[in-house]
């Protein structure tokens, strides 16, 4: 069977030729005579691999020196916990409310704490950015947490909120590495890897040095950034080949043309979703549009009956995984770094020609 276009919210599309080195290096890896699967964690060639994914990670993103790389394990969602454990002080911080992850984040950070949810989006179901005011926020915050890209709603920050001394923390895990960031702006990032970086089973944290080593006593060894960081992510054993297949796609990304040719092409793929999705008379947009994510694009028919034709006949065209969030419902497109141009275009031809056939409905 031939590939599909795969526009999965997660874990998401690879860029093939990602794969295809991936596929011959599987079995025996250079001159290793095995595969990576199989190789110490302390060997030098695989601490090669991981300081180049490290290195090359740095370099996409333009990481200052003050700021270290960690490769963890537990998805974005052990972040929930170990961003509260980790940063808490006076175990207080503001949140923004823009979705499932923001309101899962914010659950557990309350275990640990007091959490000002300084602004919601919930009252229409998540389809905007609220707007901010920092008479609002504490200023006795150990942190300020927001969800940069919200992958089941479609919205995005265009805008970071200006907290002063206040660390600004996000959850980058659908949007990381597509658009170009200013890690200065942030004490901490972290991201789950299935959507933007590799495989699942990594998380990337970067974290400023000063914001390392104040844990709270009750913290687990294996959620301290300090265990992680003073080990380089090798306290325990890392995901090792979740992390050599995302160096795969950071040398790929390279190749490309770093962080700033992949937004042209993303803003590019975008652009021609909205721009049909705005004259389309059956489909429809479903987020704000200064607010509209490059990476998750939701739209509906307003016919559920139509919306489940149209994921069917999607499917058998070779267009996959188009069903929207169940509490969006719909559907949505997630067109990540690897899905290419010709993936989107030929899913607005498709569109268009469902809209033809089905202008009667
Ligand atoms: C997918 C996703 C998560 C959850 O990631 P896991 O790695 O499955 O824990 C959290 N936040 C955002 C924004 C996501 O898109």
């Amino acid at each position: 069977m031939e590939r599909v276009y795969n526009f999965s919210a997660g874990p998401a599309n690879l860029p093939v030729p990602v794969l295809e080195k991936a596929a011959k290096e599987l079995v025996n890896y250079g001159e290793a005579g095995m595969s990576v699967m199989e190789m110490s964690h302390r060997s030098k060639m695989y601490i090669d691999i991981f300081d180049q994914a490290k290195n090359l990670l740095i370099e996409l993103m333009n990481i200052p020196d003050n700021y270290k790389v960690l490769f963890l394990q537990g998805g974005a969602s052990t972040q929930f916990a170990m961003v509260p454990l980790n940063l808490f002080k006076n175990k207080k911080a503001d949140y923004v409310n823009t979705g499932e992850w923001s309101k899962k984040a914010i659950a557990e950070a309350k275990r640990y704490g007091t959490i000002n949810v300084v602004a919601s989006s919930e009252d229409k179901i998540f389809s905007y950015i609220p707007e901010l005011d920092s008479s609002t926020f504490s200023s006795d915050a150990d942190y300020f947490h927001i969800t940069l890209n919200n992958t089941i709603y479609g919205t995005r920050y265009t805008e970071l909120p200006d907290t002063g001394n206040i660390p600004l923390v996000t959850d980058m895990s659908s949007n990381i590495l597509s658009e170009v960031i200013d890690i200065n702006k942030f004490g901490l990032i972290y991201a789950g890897a299935q959507k933007n970086i590799g495989p699942a089973g990594v998380a990337v944290v970067i974290i400023r040095e000063d914001l390392v080593g104040s844990a709270l006593d009750i913290t687990p060894t294996m959620l301290n950034y300090k265990t992680h960081v003073g080990n380089d992510s090798m306290f325990n054993t890392p995901p090792t080949y979740g992390i050599y297949v995302a160096k795969l796609v950071f040398e790929w990304l390279k190749d490309l043309g770093g962080v700033p040719a992949i937004q042209k092409i993303n803003e590019h793929k975008a652009g021609l979703l909205y721009e049909y999705l705005d004259n389309s008379n059956m489909f429809k947009g479903t987020v704000a549009t200064k607010d509209r994510s490059l990476m998750n694009i939701p739209f509906v028919t307003g016919n559920d009956e139509l919306d489940n034709q149209f994921v069917k006949e999607a499917e058998k065209a070779g267009f996959v995984n188009l069903k929207g969030h169940r509490s969006v419902g719909g559907m949505r497109a997630s067109i990540y770094n690897p899905m290419p141009v010709e993936g989107v275009t030929k899913l607005i031809e498709f569109m268009k020609k469902f809209e033809i056939d089905n202008k009667n409905k």
